[in-house]
């Protein structure tokens, strides 16, 4: 497990895929806001638990925990979101991501592990370009589909730094994430990549890495990838069925 400072205000609290549980997590990131604390990304309800741990570990004062984001539905990011919300925070997703928690929850890992949790409610619906004020921080809304529909990746900035947090849109290396979800498109991913090349930002805040320096050549190794289909033998590996 990993529980670190990134910049004054940003902590990263990466609880790995808990041992013996064939569910994954995330990264999960927290901004130490005006009012409170807001997150992006939940990470699994299996690793809440060690999420809780990384969190005692950072000996940061335990302020109200105001907002989440799940930048998608995939249940590695998003099905500890119950548990954020006893605690407080209101959850905030894109209207399909919060479609599919709502309705389609086994979508969010296959049966294993959704019904441990069932259906839930995202509290807020955030669009492409809206700018969210939450606990005095202002987050900018970027639609960045392709790992699946209803990615969002969130701009805003933290101790003077730009911060781009992208979900699962890029990996590291520039490989793509999990090819096998309904609305799945290299292109859209390659769009989104794109888009975000367009934005400025000095750091790079993914669902399974970050980059604190070479935040931008993250986004164009992807984009280089994109370009000259090296992204091919992902797409057709064996990791593609459908949820
Ligand atoms: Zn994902």
């Amino acid at each position: 497990m990993q529980a670190v400072r990134l910049l004054p205000h940003l902590f990263l609290v990466n609880s790995l895929t808990p041992e013996g549980s064939p569910l994954p997590t995330c990264y999960s990131y927290a901004l130490d806001a005006p009012a409170g604390f807001v997150f992006i990304d939940c990470g699994s309800h299996r690793a809440w638990p060690l999420f809780l741990e990384g969190w005692k570990r950072l000996q940061i004062e335990d302020r109200p925990w105001i907002a989440a984001f799940l930048t998608h539905y995939h249940g590695d990011h998003s099905l500890a979101g119950p548990a954020f919300q006893a605690r407080g925070a209101r959850l905030y997703a894109h209207p399909y991501t919060a479609e599919v928690l709502a309705t389609q929850i086994e979508r969010a890992f296959g049966p294993i592990g959704t019904d441990e949790v069932g259906p839930f409610s995202v509290d807020v619906r955030v669009q492409d370009g809206e700018r969210v004020a939450v606990a005095g921080q202002e987050l900018e809304m970027v639609y960045t589909p392709g790992h699946t529909l209803g990615c969002l990746s969130l701009l805003t900035t933290v101790d003077g730094r730009r911060c781009l947090f992208t979900g699962d849109l890029i990996l590291d290396r520039g490989r793509l994430g999990f090819c096998g979800s309904h609305g799945f498109s290299a292109q859209s991913v390659l769009a989104s990549l794109q888009k975000c090349a367009r934005r400025d930002f000095d750091l790079l805040l993914g669902g399974h890495h970050c980059a604190t320096r070479g935040a931008r050549a993250c986004i164009e190794r992807g984009i280089a990838r994109g370009e000259k289909d090296l992204w091919a033998s992902q797409i057709a590996g064996p990791r593609t069925k459908r949820r």
